[in-house]
């Protein structure tokens, strides 16, 4: 991987900076089922969720069109199971920096480099489902609505998967 693409990663923030196959990332029918149980109420109700986002195999096929990947984890230490505030603002941010880095691939040619943030995106809020996305070009879905099991993912890749409840961990990619 070009060596400034991990240095601006560091540099923002990003902890965990890593190349790895996109074959690593199968839509899986079974994760999908678990969106379908609407447990956190976004299934139906936000724009990059399910069944919103199209079927697996749609995703399966869109994985299929990219060569490269690049695994990132941003973590911040806060009381995950109290600090709602701080819990969202984390996963803003780490929103905000896939989209950098997003930009610095494609300021270096890259083109249609396709970013995955951690959980559903919440830049309104609020996901309105019956207004159109107010902000197409910054949305991003996330690896587990598109089906992937990220708890093999990180295992594939030697990463930790633990839940910890001091520390919040999110983990995204972009693939290219
Ligand atoms: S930008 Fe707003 S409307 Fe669009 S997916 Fe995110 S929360 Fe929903």
């Amino acid at each position: 991987m070009n060596a400034q693409w991990v240095r601006f990663a560091q540099e923002i923030g990003i902890e965990t900076c890593l190349t790895f196959d996109p074959k690593l990332l199968t839509p899986e029918q079974r994760i999908r089922g678990l969106c379908g149980e609407d447990k956190c109420g976004n299934y139906g109700h936000h724009h990059m969720c399910p069944p919103r986002i199209g079927s697996s195999e749609e995703a399966k096929s869109r994985i299929g069109m990219y060569q490269n990947g690049i695994l990132l984890q941003y973590s911040k230490p806060l009381d995950v199971k109290n600090d709602r505030e701080g819990l969202k603002q984390s996963k803003l941010d780490f929103h905000e920096k896939v989209l950098q880095l997003e930009g610095l691939l494609r300021s270096d040619g890259i083109e249609h480099p396709w970013g995955m943030i951690g959980g559903s995106c919440e830049l309104c809020g609020v996901c309105r489902v019956d207004e159109p996305c107010p902000y197409p070009e910054r949305t991003r879905t996330s690896l587990t609505a598109l089906g992937i099991d990220v708890i093999a993912l990180l295992a594939k890749c030697g990463l930790d998967s633990e839940f910890h409840p001091d520390r919040i961990t999110w983990t995204g990619c972009v693939l290219l």
